[in-house]
């Protein structure tokens, strides 16, 4: 690979590295892999009498006449030229940018590329992209847009992406073996990599990211996979055979099982009266009733005699789980020692409780990730369970898992997956499905409304808060940064603050702040002491208050449609009917469809289809934690079929050749134990 420090490459240097490094690029490989959010087409120039107002494009100009420069504020400078061709003039407006101006020559030819601007047959372009037409190297191309920061500006990482390809793209080589390139007729890696940057036509584009896309792909499922096997020992898994105490708390509880509540229950005990180890993903939409299922699993466990865990992502869910246990076990007259362990127990009990686990006087511990620390042991755990686990990556599973003899696994997630799509995520877990409700659920009314009618969604929430309920508004999703969510949470709760809520007690909720701030704004919003409560995502898992009635978000249409669904299920929790209102600022058809699908159906799996049909499979990797980046999958795996045939190949690769032996694999096995550096992998 090209594992050269970046600093030496022509034109970098030790402070453009800085830069750089903060993107994450350290090595020539790290560059080229770091590829353009989007692309500028200039590949044909416009003639000024085709102009048009908004209109981007290319223009091949002569300077008309000397530029002219002033100052109009302290901080604020300005040159104005004049451009020609043989149809026409154009104004060139450049800010701020005074060293233009002795580079614009009187009479000589450039590119510029721009917004056109059309006032009353004027032609304008405010700050266009220039360049004298004899050193140009953009024109007449399509040019890369990368996703920049830390005042790197993209014409100084499209030329360094230039050199770096011109004196390096010989020695790319190919990562996926000839025989996988040839029977998907992909193409080279290296003219993959360089068309990625600077695309020479459309058709080469898509080849190059659907190569792109097999090889990161591969990567991925293969290195998820050994790490999987990796994590599983050798050793065979203990035997639970007895169901005497679940089955008594089945006889107990004052409803009756649903038919996919008792089909999963039938599956899990299948598996845990193995010797195998189970491996169990239970996927199930919010309110389907898992936690009655992993209480089944987790008193089975103990009726033969073992320790059982359960893990979840919040504190605030763990404790739920741990007072629902509580409260079941005592309707059924179960006496068995449940404990509860998180980052906030006092260093005292804590001790305690871990000492208690040693020796087995615990029989159920329930708790946050603190569960996963080194100095948590076990007595003899035969089952650990998961909630929520899209919180959770593969390596914080793998670590639970380790915590003992080869015990059972359960996961249990609220975010539906496509089956294609879970294959390949959870690898070889099997699958279990909830895909019935508990019966006499009210349905969630959802409401779809345009921007410019928020205000009729503000008077209905008032209307409701009035009745007694309460409301969550979401603020929009930024995808940036979780900084810029924040911002944007901050100036809606301020302003609705001391606008249309003036009269109302309002709740601030976002990811930044510590947890026990979350906690304290969370039990009071549970306590009836804040009516609406303006939020960022943060609110998608695990807050449980029965009383709100209206979810209120904002800019829906920036949301996939799955983490609206994981929305909405915070609502029609209790007794009174509620409300999903979706504010869809965009005027796109394509939007108003997919708020659609939202208004039409309550069913996690369908629309979790629809959003695979609708945005591609990138937003589904987006909630897992593996070595790739978010925009990476989101941007280059648009492809459902891509991802079949990859969990089609490892699958044949690790059958016919699972230590990935010979010079064929070489580049593959390095690029997956780059990707997993911090994994312990064993390939065989
Ligand atoms: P989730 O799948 O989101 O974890 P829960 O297990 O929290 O759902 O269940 C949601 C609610 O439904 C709980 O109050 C639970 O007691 C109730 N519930 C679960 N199963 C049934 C059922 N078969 N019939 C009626 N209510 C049920
Ligand atoms: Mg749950």
């Amino acid at each position: 690979m090209l594992d050269i420090n970046i600093q030496y490459l022509k034109g970098v240097g030790p402070s453009r590295a800085v830069k750089l490094n903060k993107l994450n690029m350290y090595t020539v490989e790290d560059l080229l892999n770091y590829f353009p959010v989007k692309y500028e087409d200039r590949r044909t120039v416009k003639m000024i009498n085709e102009l048009s107002d908004n209109l981007k494009c290319l223009l091949k100009v002569k300077i008309f006449e000397k530029p002219k420069k002033s100052k109009i504020k302290k901080n604020m400078s300005i040159i104005k030229a004049i451009g020609k061709d043989e149809t026409g003039f154009i104004t060139l407006t450049f800010f701020n940018q005074e060293f233009l101006f002795d580079k614009l020559v009187e009479d000589e030819m450039y590119y510029v590329f721009g917004d056109v601007k059309a006032n009353y047959g004027k032609f304008e372009m405010t700050n266009p992209d220039i360049e004298h037409c004899q050193k140009d190297w953009k024109a007449n191309k399509i040019t890369p847009i990368y996703g920049l920061t830390y005042g790197l500006t993209n014409n100084e990482l499209t030329k360094i992406m230039k050199t770096a390809l011109e004196d390096y793209f010989n020695k790319i080589e190919n990562v996926l073996p000839d025989s996988i390139s040839s029977e998907y007729k992909l193409i080279p890696r290296k003219n993959a990599i360089k068309n990625m940057h600077f695309p020479e036509n459309g058709k080469i584009y898509s080849l190059s990211k659907k190569t792109i896309a097999y090889e990161k792909l591969l990567i991925m499922q293969l290195g998820l996979t050994a790490i999987k096997s990796s994590l599983r020992s050798k050793l065979p898994g203990n035997e639970i055979k007895i169901f005497n105490m679940p089955d008594r708390l089945i006889n107990s509880i004052p409803y009756k099982l649903t038919g996919a509540q008792l089909n999963v229950i039938d599956e899990i005990k299948k598996d845990m009266s193995l010797q195998k180890p189970m491996n169990r993903l239970v996927q199930g939409d919010v309110g389907s009733g898992k936690t009655v299922v992993a209480i089944y699993a987790l008193l089975a466990a103990i009726d033969s005699g073992y320790q059982a865990s359960m893990m979840a992502p919040t504190e605030i869910l763990a404790m739920q789980h741990y007072e629902t246990i509580k409260e079941y076990l005592s309707l059924a007259d179960i006496h068995v020692n449940v404990s509860f362990l998180s980052g906030s127990t006092k260093q005292k009990e804590k001790k305690e409780i871990l000492e208690k686990l040693k020796n087995g006087k615990i029989d159920i511990i329930i708790g946050t990730h603190a569960l996963i620390e080194d100095n948590v042991e076990f007595n003899k755990i035969g089952l650990v369970i998961t909630d929520e686990q899209h919180r959770f990556g593969v390596r914080q599973r793998g670590r639970l898992s380790n915590k003992g003899n080869n015990p059972d696994i359960l996961i249990m997630t609220a975010t539906p997956i496509p089956r294609t799509l879970a294959l390949m995520l959870y690898g070889d877990l099997d699958i279990s499905i909830i895909d019935e409700m508990p019966p006499g659920r009210q349905k969630t009314i959802t409401n779809i409304v345009k921007g410019s009618n928020k205000e009729e969604a503000y008077e209905f929430i008032k209307k409701q808060v009035d009745e007694g309920r309460q409301a969550y508004i979401v603020a929009p999703l930024v995808e940036e940064s979780e900084n810029l969510e924040l911002d944007s949470a901050t100036k809606i709760f301020e302003e609705l603050k001391s606008t249309y809520f003036s009269n109302y007690k309002l709740g601030l909720l976002h990811g930044k702040m510590k947890n026990t701030e979350k906690e304290q704004v969370i039990n009071q919003f549970y306590e009836g002491k804040i009516n609406v409560l303006v939020s960022t995502t943060v609110i998608e898992v695990g807050v449980n208050v029965p009383n709100s009635t209206i979810m209120l978000v904002l800019n829906a249409e920036r949301f996939g449609l799955a983490q609206l669904h994981q929305l909405r299920g915070r609502v029609g929790r209790g007794k009174f009917q509620s409300y999903c209102i979706l504010v869809n600022e965009s005027k796109s058809k394509k939007s108003a469809d997919r708020m659609k699908i939202l208004k039409n159906t309550n069913n996690g799996f369908i629309i979790a289809e629809e959003d695979l049909k609708l945005r591609g499979p990138g937003d589904f990797f987006g909630t897992q934690q593996h070595g790739l980046s978010k925009y990476e999958i989101q941007n280059i795996v648009n492809d459902v079929d891509i991802v079949q045939n990859v969990h089609h190949i490892s699958k044949k690769i690790l059958m016919d050749n699972p230590r990935l032996e010979g010079n064929g694999y070489k580049n593959l096995k390095t690029e997956i134990l780059n990707l997993f550096k911090d994994e312990t992998i064993v390939f065989n």
